[in-house]
């Protein structure tokens, strides 16, 4: 059964999208199952896939209104395939913005998603949610269906403050929704070793968040900030950049991780 996790933060840029398409190829590249959902009606982890958003004729907007299942509306990029870490998309488009009214009046529409993933857990060993810039209900679907939340971080100094909204939204949706749900980790993403305060910061989590706080470090790379405009995540891209191996190693982690959930 395919352990679920979403990669949440309610700030924008801090760097969920490029963790959730480079775990995603990292993992397929380890003989890993994947299925990457993207429920960011920016659609960036479905283009940075090499799936263009606009020709999709089925994504998980249909999967939320229940008018496809996951089987008919996933697809796979031939980029991918070639490069031989291919993982199957759930897409999403500007369509996915509209949701979150049409659904405002259905019953257990926090539940939607996880209901679809049911039906196709089976088939894989790890789904992985890449979620809007907000708490929204678009994200509440994704924190419904999940057994960890991956949070991508920046060292900053405020960094930490921003970790309280997302900490309480986990807890309440636990209590409520999904007793499964833990926070699995804080991904220190763009760090830049050479900023005192950067370690400083890093320091910090790690004293606030013990072993909550994965080993792995993702360092500022410009060959990850470059991968999306080729359609392809950073570890496809450049395999030899630095970012490239640090997801390649946190794919490795995240593997070691669910040994022991
Ligand atoms: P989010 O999904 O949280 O909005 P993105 O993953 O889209 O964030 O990242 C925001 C921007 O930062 C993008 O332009 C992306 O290419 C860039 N970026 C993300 N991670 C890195 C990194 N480790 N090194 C350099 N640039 C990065
Ligand atoms: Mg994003």
């Amino acid at each position: 059964m395919a352990k679920i996790f979403c990669v949440a933060n309610q700030k924008g840029g801090v760097g969920k999208t490029t963790t959730t398409v480079n775990l995603a190829a990292g993992l397929a590249q380890a003989g890993q199952r994947v299925l990457m959902i993207d429920l960011d009606p920016q659609g960036n982890a479905t283009m940075g896939s090499g799936v263009d958003k606009r020709q999709l004729e089925l994504t998980v907007y249909d999967v939320l209104l229940e008018s496809a299942t996951i089987e008919e509306a996933r697809v796979t990029s031939q980029k991918l395939v070639d490069a031989g870490c291919s993982y199957d998309v759930l897409g999403a488009n500007r369509e996915l913005a509209g949701a979150e009214v049409e659904l405002v009046d259905v019953e257990r529409r926090e539940k939607r998603l996880r209901q679809a993933i049911q039906e196709v857990a089976s088939q894989y060993d790890f789904v992985l949610i890449d979620c809007p810039p907000s708490l929204s209900m678009l994200t509440l679907n994704g924190l419904c269906c999940a057994h960890g939340v991956i949070v991508p971080m920046q060292c900053e100094y405020f960094a930490l403050e921003g970790l309280t909204d997302l900490v309480n939204t986990i807890k309440q949706v636990h209590a409520n929704l999904n007793k499964e749900l833990a926070i699995i980790g804080l991904l220190r993403v763009m760090f830049d070793p050479r900023i005192t305060l950067q370690l400083q910061v890093s320091e910090q989590l790690k004293q606030h968040f013990g072993d909550k706080v994965f080993n792995t470090v993702i360092p500022r790379n410009v060959r990850l900030a470059e991968a999306p405009s080729y359609g392809v995540p950073g570890v496809v891209f450049d395999p030899a950049s630095k970012g490239a191996q640090a997801f390649v190693t946190f794919a490795a982690e995240m593997v070691e991780r669910i040994k022991v959930m």
